[in-house]
């Protein structure tokens, strides 16, 4: 005899992906199981820049990033940096990373990122309403800011995305202009652009805690443990953990840099790697920060988190098994100082790596599995998977509840590689 199922959908990751699905299929009546294996140390949600990065509609893979990588790679305090054993097996995802630049498939890749970016963007107001959430968010914008006017002419591709794609932006050419907007900056700042409609949370912790607490408010299940195997048949999916299982209608792979085992043992072979990303949050900074700041040369951003100022950023490939180099978090603590006089009083600071669910082409996985449609993967978000979350759950909650997603969904698919 074929025993209950424990849910409707079982979620395979507790990041802020997998909790952003759970609440949205909740919110269609699904009974929802999340299982994660709870180390929070090692979840990127927990800990980001706090960023909802509208603006951001452009690839990773640009033709200037292709310029200027060999330049970071030799600067060690440089925003770039690969461990020398992990040259070999990160070649293959630099190779396809280098396809992503290249011209049509470049103008494929920026269609599809700006239509999850529309979606994420209306999808986020939703969300804030059904969460009541307003007073987890700020709505001061961003200002991108540039040292060199070669580098602020290079720019030109990203503002140009901006204007085709209704990403709303005023250019800013002075360091007085620059100013009225955040002062106390380094005066060798005089090219910047601004862009309102960027919005960061007040913190990334409490936000996904609140989204989990809701979950739970509302009948959700939490399973803190590990999971080793999804096994699809026809009419259900069983998701193995060690001395435990549990039975689901249908299963979401929303694992963060981890999914892509998963996934392999379902036959789909996704080149996920992580972008490990550092920051450093300063508790009793005297600067007044104002908006959020990109340092776009060099690879930081600057963020308030409750009543500290985060300084973040940084590419490191070295895979997930390997310690966080926190000389990289303190390379990126001395050049904010340098641009943000008076950022560091001396009071203390906290360091945090994280790790990026990064795929090549800067495009997410949001798809059914090959070997069945009981099981969907929502992971690769990469830089973005705050901003995209809302606009990712609501297109899983279509896959699963058989109705049209709202775009597009090819250039997300998991036989694209
Ligand atoms: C320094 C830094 C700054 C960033 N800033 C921003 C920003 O400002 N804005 C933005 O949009 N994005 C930002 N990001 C990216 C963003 O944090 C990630 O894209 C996002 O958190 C990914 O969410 P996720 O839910 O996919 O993965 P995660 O948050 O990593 O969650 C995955 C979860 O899956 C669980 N898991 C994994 N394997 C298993 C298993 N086998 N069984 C059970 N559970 C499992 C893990 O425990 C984890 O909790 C930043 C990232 C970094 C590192």
């Amino acid at each position: 005899m074929k025993l209950p199922l424990d849910c409707d959908v079982a979620i395979i990751g507790g990041g802020i992906i997998g909790l952003s699905i759970a609440m949205s299929l909740q919110q269609t009546g699904k009974s929802v199981i999340v299982i994660d294996r709870d180390d929070k140390l090692i979840n990127a949600s927990r800990n980001n820049a706090g960023a909802f990065a509208f603006a951001d509609i452009l690839p990773l893979a640009t033709p200037q990033i292709i310029k200027a990588a060999p330049k970071w790679l030799l600067d060690p305090a440089g925003p770039l940096y690969i461990h020398p054993a992990y040259v070999f097996s990160i070649f293959p995802w630099m190779f396809r990373f280098w396809r992503a630049s290249l011209n049509d498939k470049f103008e494929q890749l920026l269609q599809a990122q700006a239509s999850l970016m529309a979606l994420s963007r209306d999808a986020l107001e939703r969300q804030v309403i059904e969460l009541k959430a307003e007073s987890l968010l700020h709505r001061k914008g961003q200002l991108r800011i540039y040292q060199h006017k070669k580098n602020f002419d290079r720019s030109a591709i990203f503002w140009k995305a901006c204007s085709q794609h209704n990403v709303r932006y005023t250019l800013l050419n002075s360091a007085a202009e620059i100013a009225e907007i955040q002062p106390g900056l380094n005066s060798t700042y005089e090219h910047a652009g601004f862009t309102p409609d960027w919005i960061n949370v007040t913190d990334p912790n409490s936000w996904l805690q609140h989204i989990q607490d809701l979950f739970i408010v509302r009948s959700g299940k939490w399973v803190d443990k590990k999971v080793d195997r999804i096994i699809p048949s026809q009419n259900d999916v069983s998701i193995k953990m060690e001395e435990h299982t549990v039975n689901a209608s249908f299963c979401v792979v929303a694992a963060g840099a981890w999914s892509s085992r998963l996934a392999s043992d379902l036959g789909d072979k996704i080149p996920l790697d992580t972008e490990r990303g550092y920051n450093v949050t300063l508790p009793n900074s005297d600067f007044d920060l104002k908006t959020h700041l990109t340092f776009a040369e060099h690879g930081f951003v600057v963020s308030t988190i409750n009543k500290a100022i985060r300084v973040g950023g940084a590419v490191e490939f070295a895979g997930l098994r390997r310690p966080p180099n926190f000389n990289r978090a303190s390379a990126l603590l001395k050049k904010a100082e340098n641009f943000m006089p008076g950022l560091l009083n001396g009071n203390g600071y906290d360091k945090w790596m994280g790790f990026r669910p990064s795929l090549p082409d800067s495009l997410p996985v949001i798809d059914y599995s090959t070997l069945s449609k009981r099981v969907l993967y929502a992971f690769g978000h990469g830089h973005l998977g705050l901003t995209q979350a809302a606009g990712t759950a609501e297109l899983v909650r279509d896959l699963i509840i058989g109705q049209n997603p709202a775009i597009n969904i090819s250039a997300f698919s998991a036989k694209r590689f």
